[in-house]
């Protein structure tokens, strides 16, 4: 079949998702996460199968549901994968704070229930840059779980390819053209 479709650019290119039964335990190319060299290390990862709208209502939620996937990643990129992995939260969980920190007072006259869905809408607004930065700036890896099964997304098209060959008998779904 002839390939019509442009390539993305390498900057805007959203992740590659591999979807596996939650209870399988995944197989990984002997490569670096970051860097594709041998990785002589692993850093594991821990996922919630809870759907987070509705843990962000319920947190106690958040108690139950969690698994870990262990991922090599070599000893020189596991602080940059950390920084990764946790700088974008750091920086959306103060950008939601400081901003209703500003924005609060002003909804101080208005019925608690109203407050309350307008204070869910502007959540909502302010994590939506943050999700398409997610869509097109993608993580080097990260992982989506729900109750039967888990979503493995790479940054990287080569890793996601040998990544959907080495599991290729447990894969329930995949964004890897054949
Ligand atoms: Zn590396």
């Amino acid at each position: 079949m002839a390939r019509t479709s442009v390539e993305h650019s390498l900057l805007m290119r959203p992740p590659i998702n591999i979807t596996l039964p939650r209870n399988c335990v995944p197989a990984f190319p002997n490569k670096c996460i970051v860097c594709h060299c041998i990785p002589h290390s692993t850093l594991k990862i821990a996922h919630n199968a809870q759907n987070p709208l509705l843990a962000f209502f319920l947190p106690f939620l958040l108690m139950f549901g969690w698994s870990r996937v262990e991922v090599p990643v070599c000893r020189t990129c596991k602080l940059r994968f950390r920084l990764q992995r946790w700088g974008r939260e750091v920086v959306v969980c103060a950008l939601i704070l400081a901003s209703v920190w500003l924005i609060w007072p002003c909804f101080k006259g208005w019925h608690a229930g109203t407050r309350r869905i307008v204070g869910g809408v502007l959540v909502l607004l302010l994590i939506s840059p943050y999700v398409v930065v997610e869509v097109f700036w993608p993580r080097f890896f990260n992982t989506y779980a729900r109750k039967d099964s888990v979503d493995y997304a790479f940054a990287s098209p080569g890793y996601a390819a040998e990544f959907h060959e080495l599991n290729l008998p447990n894969v329930l779904n995949s964004e890897v053209s054949e």
